[in-house]
């Protein structure tokens, strides 16, 4: 014979709070948000029964591992390590580029110690946190001075706020564009107070068209990099040196977005050539800006580097006390910039040992996985392919990879299946079959990857 459950046979709080399992959540998550999580499945419970959903009513035992269930869920991190199978070097979206081992050293020293941030060690006074990886990059770019903030976005902002507000800037029409995340050029400029002056056609601008559109409210002519697309065929602009003589001929500055951060030629690693942060400098740009986590394979960041009179203007600005980098950026980036200096950036920096890694190499490791694969029962193909750099970066050229290619009846469930992994797998999907490109796959992670494709694909 079965009862209706009542309100009266929910157990009390006090009475779940005693329960031998109670003891392991209130270690592990504190009393305040434990007792949280069982009012609030008592409460469930209670809904039920006056509602009479209820068929029994639940036992301490489900009430306390119910609770648990709650309680790893608030608390799930939703920042997580994944495995980029992708190909895609520069994955905005999976957090750009991973860093160097000294980079991580040096963010978790300034993290676990007070530092001098903002202090001179010789005074015993304030001192500037300006100054952190100033000289790294007056080393590495030629440059005068430096400015860190939070990102490239913001340094362009500033760069137009502090340098350009009330008055028009010059950019060529070819140039407006859209970065990505809802960067654009145009709006940008809009929200710096600079009134834009475009001029030219999207493909073809001429530096006549640059002198023509100078006016005596003209603070400078912008260029803009761009970065994710390309125009091809027909197109002219002039080059950042022809710019740099007409500007300074007209008492205009030149402000170079140039995007990427690349201090290295990428050309040798079979990568179509793009003007480098020192080849923009060398050509003339007054202020260049640029990310600190695309190609120059940092932390988030946005590097402003020219003359120390316009760096200065820049710093003081209001807007620059909002968006400046914090100190685990700062000592991130400066061991980033040093191996540029000591030369080991390309076996030190993810981003380069990447950029830089030969085929031959990615095929070694593509046999070998193949074999693991097979061992398990698991058929997987090698197929040539393509890596891309990304993040905005280099647009239209590609790195030849090795691909590994996993048959599987449906391949979107084989790709939701590799992202449910311990840690998540974010595959490619390419002419409905399931790849997998051994050229991002960081060393560290390849066990876990093997493990969650024979998983996912046993039997399959
Ligand atoms: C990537 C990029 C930006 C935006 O940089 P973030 O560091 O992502 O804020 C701006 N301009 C250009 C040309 C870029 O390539």
């Amino acid at each position: 014979m079965t009862s209706t459950p009542s309100l009266r046979d929910l157990p009390s709080i006090d009475k779940l709070l005693q329960h031998p399992l109670t003891g392991d959540l209130l270690a592990a998550y504190g009393r305040s948000l434990t007792v949280e999580a069982l009012r609030s499945i008592l409460d469930e419970q209670r809904q039920a029964i006056l509602e009479g959903n209820a068929t029994a009513v639940a036992t301490p035992d489900t009430i306390v591992q119910t609770a648990h269930d709650w309680l790893e869920n608030i608390l799930a991190p939703t920042l997580r390590p994944v495995i980029n199978a992708t190909g895609i070097i520069l994955h905005t979206n999976l957090g750009r580029a991973p860093l160097s081992a000294s980079a991580i050293a040096a963010t978790n020293a300034a993290a676990l110690d007070y530092s001098t941030l903002e202090y001179d060690i010789v005074s015993g006074k304030r001192g500037s946190r300006t100054v952190h990886a100033d000289k790294l990059l007056q080393r590495l770019t030629g440059t005068d001075a430096a400015f860190v903030v939070n990102n490239n976005a913001a340094a362009v902002l500033l760069m137009l706020m502090a340098l350009c507000q009330g008055k028009e800037v010059i950019i060529s029409r070819g140039q407006l564009v859209e970065i990505g995340g809802g960067f654009r050029i145009p709006d940008v400029m809009a929200q710096s107070g600079a009134k834009l002056v475009e001029v030219g056609t999207t493909n073809r601008t001429h530096i006549h068209d640059y002198a023509n559109a100078i006016t005596p409210d003209t603070a400078a002519i912008l260029v803009a990099h761009h970065s994710n697309y390309k125009i091809i065929g027909f197109t002219t602009t002039p080059a950042l040196d022809e710019l740099a003589a007409l500007a300074h001929a007209n008492n205009i500055l030149l402000l170079f977005d140039q995007g990427s951060g690349a201090l290295l030629d990428v050309a040798p690693f079979g990568l179509e050539p793009e003007p480098t942060v020192p080849d923009g400098l060398a050509a003339g740009v007054d202020v260049i800006a640029f990310s600190g986590d695309k190609l120059l394979g940092g932390p988030q960041a946005g590097i402003l580097c020219g003359s120390k009179l316009l760096i200065n203007q820049i710093r003081r600005h209001p807007l620059a006390r909002a968006v400046r980098s914090d100190k685990l950026c700062l000592a991130a980036l400066s061991a980033t910039l040093t191996h540029y200096l000591t030369g080991d950036v390309l076996q030190a920096v993810p981003l380069w040992q990447m950029l830089s890694r030969s085929l031959a190499d990615i095929e070694k490791t593509a046999v070998i996985w193949q074999k693991r694969l097979k061992e398990n029962g698991i058929k997987a193909n090698l197929l040539a392919g393509e890596s891309r750099v990304g993040g905005g970066s280099l647009p239209g050229t590609s790195l030849a990879t090795k691909l590994i290619v996993i048959d599987s009846k449906n391949v979107e469930k084989a790709a939701s299946d590799l992202r449910a992994a311990d840690i998540p797998v974010i595959s490619r999907i390419q002419d409905g079959h399931l790849v997998v490109d051994p050229r991002t796959v960081l060393v560290h992670q390849e066990k876990s990857l093997l493990d969650a494709l024979i998983k996912v694909f046993i039997g399959n």
